[in-house]
């Protein structure tokens, strides 16, 4: 009795689990139907190369999303754009010392964000530089360049104090606090962009996608091969040698940012002059490293903080990843790699 009971109850269950087996069935068929493929789209803006990278199971919807990243990319670089007049940011620079510019409220989270970094990194990270890296003008064709005299650079260096940005949360108004101060958010925005991409690129319902502006790259999700986005390291010195890389990782729904004194720079009798300047100086900076990479989870922190870490050189900067934890490489001029702990071991170097 108890076993036909059992029995019953035996085929009962087959009975159930054939349907649910069926059921499954349909819906992998319908999902194998419906493929995901990865969709990318090469672009320009904020002044260089940016790839989007979409995995979808619809070319329009795919589309539609790789349109609504870059349409919030040139958003934001017609509010930051340093070259142009039309810019909240040039209006900043125009009322420096005389009113506060009421802005939006990206431009404003921006700064605040800039501000923030700049506190963290001691001020080598410094968004009021704008007033050295002008005489710098490293957007000249490079046969063009000069290298700034020692009186201008003096002149200036002294209107780069980030604390007299003033920010006026409830009004969305700047103010800088000297005539001549100048921001420029050169070394944040493309990490911000890249964030607010890839929220786009997420509102359009898109479960993976990777958005590289430059050396500032945004990854989450997984691709239709299963495995997270691997992004390169770039040498720093390429030797001629094409694409060369450092190193590879995975992105798991993290920033990497990479700084480095080969990105934009001249050279003047036989010494290099790069983009990135010590606040302390007012010259491109001396601390040894030649590429900094920071991951990190937003990619406005992994684009600061990768610029202020090039500042701080390799003792300062990795004691300044450490205590922020967050994960960085970084190369000095012998080529020598210095990673931090939770990196260590887990990198193949070429
Ligand atoms: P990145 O490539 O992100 O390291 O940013 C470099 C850009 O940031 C430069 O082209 C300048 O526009 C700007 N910049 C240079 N030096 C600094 C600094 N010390 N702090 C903040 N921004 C800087
Ligand atoms: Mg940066």
């Amino acid at each position: 009795m108890k076993s036909r009971v059992k029995g019953i109850g035996y085929r009962a269950q087959s009975k159930k689990t054939v349907i649910s087996f069926l059921l499954i069935c349909i819906l992998l068929l319908s999902a194998c139907t419906k493929q995901e493929k990865v969709f990318k789209k090469d672009l320009t803006a904020m002044d260089t190369f940016i790839t989007i990278t979409v995995v979808s199971d619809s070319s329009e919807r795919a589309e539609a999303a790789i349109d609504a990243a870059f349409d919030e990319i040139k958003r934001l670089e017609l509010l930051i754009n340093y070259y142009s007049p039309d810019s909240e940011l040039s209006a900043i620079n125009r009322a420096a010392g005389k009113s506060s510019v009421k802005v939006s409220d990206d431009t404003l989270e921006m700064l605040q964000m800039a501000l923030d970094i700049s506190d963290r990194t001691g001020g080598a990270f410094n968004p009021a530089i704008g007033s050295v890296i002008k005489l710098w003008d490293f957007s000249r064709q490079a046969e063009e360049h000069a290298v700034p005299s020692k009186e201008s650079i003096n002149k200036v260096v002294t209107l780069i104090d980030y604390r007299k940005v003033k920010i006026d949360d409830k009004k969305s108004e700047v103010f800088l606090q000297e005539e001549g101060m100048e921001l420029d958010l050169g070394g944040i925005a493309k990490g911000y962009a890249a964030d607010k991409a890839v929220e786009a690129i997420k509102s359009k319902g898109i479960k993976a996608a990777l958005v590289a502006i430059a050396g500032d790259i945004k990854g989450y999700g997984i691709r239709p091969d299963g495995e997270a986005w691997r992004v390169g390291v770039q040498n720093p010195r390429q030797n001629d040698k094409d694409d060369e890389l450092l190193t590879s990782l995975y992105l798991n729904d993290e920033a990497i940012s990479t700084s480095g004194d080969y990105f934009r720079f001249f050279t003047k009798e036989g010494k290099r002059y790069h983009h990135i300047i010590d606040p302390r100086t007012g010259y491109p900076a001396e601390s040894n490293v030649i590429s900094v990479s920071v991951i990190a989870s937003e990619g406005y922190v992994s684009d600061g903080i990768s610029t202020g870490v090039f500042v701080l050189g390799t003792e300062e900067g990795i004691e300044l990843l450490e205590s922020m934890g967050i994960e960085g490489i970084l190369v000095d001029s012998e080529m020598k790699v210095f990673l931090t702990n939770g990196l260590k071991g887990k990198l193949e170097m070429n």
